[in-house]
């Protein structure tokens, strides 16, 4: 990483102490309180860390295509963390206390939704799933429901209503911009922040690493099943995703 200090929005932005590295992310307090700084890493892991290989550029891909999505949902409406880009791979964002659940969507059968109940996989579901599961490394995110999400005071009912309508609000969203563009969005990883005054917003990245995306001609994967599958370089994918995001979107 070069960039310590950028101008942004007419101040002075410098990088501090590293407060969370997550297995594709480092995350940086700011000289603003109110701004964090995000670098998006190489790096990329499947069964939650235990294989890990580098990816030269993959958090460039990343990070372009994260926010190529936020600036589309947030031109629709959708209240997000995003401000902007400070390099290929570094981002700032808007400081939110993160609410520890994944809520995932999900349009088709595929995954864990597979091996659970033992469907086939690349099914239509409809009405399409959504679930939480506890954001924990030590515990494998396992899966939580409503209650045992408020009981351990991760979130109330209210909280809840609130991230479940956000989550289909831009599941509708992103299924039109892929389909545009002529991807499945299969199923997601979406996770939610409280800003200071309280007010829930979409957090963290939109990515093929969170996401199963099929190309509707060829069946391909352009996610990372294609690394925890070991069928090649994910970059191949993402950069498809990216070139076709930015040509639809532009
Ligand atoms: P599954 O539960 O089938 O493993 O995952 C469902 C969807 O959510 C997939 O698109 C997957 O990439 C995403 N997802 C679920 N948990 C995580 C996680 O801990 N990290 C990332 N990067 N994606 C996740």
């Amino acid at each position: 990483m070069t960039e310590e200090s950028v101008e942004f929005a007419g101040q002075t932005i410098t990088r501090a102490e590293l407060i969370y590295e997550g297995k594709a992310k480092q995350v940086f307090a700011t000289n603003d309180p109110t701004i964090i700084w995000m670098h998006y890493m190489d790096q990329v892991t499947a069964l939650n860390g235990k294989v890990k290989e580098e990816y030269a550029g993959k958090g460039a891909l990343n990070s372009r295509i994260s926010n190529l999505l936020f600036t589309y949902l947030a031109d629709q409406g959708i209240n997000h963390h995003w401000l902007g880009s400070v390099s290929e791979t570094d981002e700032l964002v808007k400081k939110v206390a993160i609410i520890p659940l994944e809520v995932v969507t999900r349009n088709y059968t595929a995954g864990h939704f597979v091996s659970r109940f033992g469907v086939k996989a690349h099914e239509k579901l409809e009405p399409r799933v959504q679930e939480l599961y506890y954001k924990s490394d030590e515990l494998d995110d396992p899966f939580m429901n409503d209650s045992q999400a408020i009981s351990l005071g991760f979130a109330s009912r209210q909280d809840l209503s609130t991230v479940y309508a956000l989550a289909d609000q831009v599941n509708e969203l992103l299924v039109a911009i892929f389909n545009k563009i002529n991807i499945t969005l299969v199923d997601y990883k979406l996770e939610f922040g409280r800003l200071a005054d309280g007010q829930i917003i979409l957090a963290d990245e939109l990515s093929p690493d969170n996401m199963r995306l099929l190309d509707k001609e060829t069946g391909k994967s352009l996610d990372k099943d294609v690394f925890r599958q070991k069928q090649g370089d994910l970059r191949l994918g993402y950069q498809d995703v990216l070139n076709r995001l930015e040509e639809s979107l532009k």
